[in-house]
């Protein structure tokens, strides 16, 4: 399943010995306006290799971290029921042997059968959720589980007030009125940390919350986003938190013809793995 070249740049320790294993889910098949974000986890990959695997901002390097890649779960397209139970037995596997996860999306709705399985694994887990998008609908298109639904899904299982949100700015009335009942909108840090204390949480970050002329190459482009500086001050700002879990979702590769949107969500994973390793 794995070779070097297509495993994230110094990523390539042996599941035995990694602290923190990286694999794709490469799923669209709920995803309303524009398709391909199934073609992510490959991009992101093959583009992490125009990246240093040093980081002066958080000077570390990845290569000496004990990460390793084990590829894209195989899915049979179409059939979602089947494609979350693969989502959730390698999310499983990877939880029973202690190891943390970051996944490479794939669309936002992969996020939700991971949080079923670290939500049995962790009491008290909390969720870091970074979006341009509310995605609190109770249903889209009559569809319960859907990109724009699963923070909605993932509230009926942690509670919402386990949820804290970053970069929100898109939504209907009552998606905003359900996130303002908890006032978990862009909170700032200290506040964050006394929430969170030493509770398990996970980062899920759809790439769309940059603005659309860092990363066009996404399913649901929303202008008016972070800049690539306010999000890696943002992720820089989670060290030390207990992150179990990650994943980075939502880059379709193929409306970016320049490529530098890949290049932008290598470098927001790489920053990540930084983040829960730091
Ligand atoms: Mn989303
Ligand atoms: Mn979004």
């Amino acid at each position: 399943m794995k070779t070097i070249s297509n495993c994230f740049i110094g990523c390539d320790k042996p599941v035995e010995n990694s602290d923190l294993l990286i694999f794709g889910a490469p799923y669209d098949g709920t995803s309303s306006f524009r398709p391909g974000s199934r073609f992510a986890p490959d991009k992101i990959r093959e583009a992490s290799y125009g990246l240093e695997t040093y980081s002066p901002d958080y000077n570390m390097d990845i290569e000496d971290l004990s990460i390793g890649d084990i590829g894209n779960v195989e899915f049979p397209f179409g059939v979602k029921d089947k494609v979350f139970e693969k989502i959730k037995n390698c999310t499983a596997n990877l939880s029973k042997m202690n190891k943390k996860t970051l996944c490479l999306g794939g669309e936002h709705l992969i996020t939700f059968p991971i949080i079923e399985v670290l939500n049995g694994a962790y009491d008290n887990l909390k969720l870091i959720h970074m979006d341009a998008h509310a995605d609190m609908r109770d249903t889209y298109i009559g569809e319960k589980f859907s990109h724009a639904t699963v923070l909605n899904n993932i509230s009926e299982l942690i509670g919402q007030e386990n949820i804290y949100h970053y970069g929100i700015r898109s939504g209907t009335r009552e998606e905003f009125n359900k996130i303002a009942k908890y006032n978990n909108l862009n909170i700032k840090h200290s506040e964050l940390s006394e929430k969170i204390g030493d509770d398990p949480v996970y980062l899920t970050i759809d790439l769309d919350i940059l603005d659309t002329s860092i990363l066009p190459g996404t399913g649901t482009p929303e202008p008016g986003g972070f800049s690539f500086k306010e999000l890696s001050e943002l992720l820089f700002s989670f060290r030390g938190f207990n992150i179990v879990g990650a994943d980075v979702v939502e880059l379709a590769p193929d409306y970016d013809f320049t490529g530098a949107s890949s290049i932008v969500a290598a470098k927001v994973v790489r920053n990540t793995l930084c983040t829960m390793l730091g």
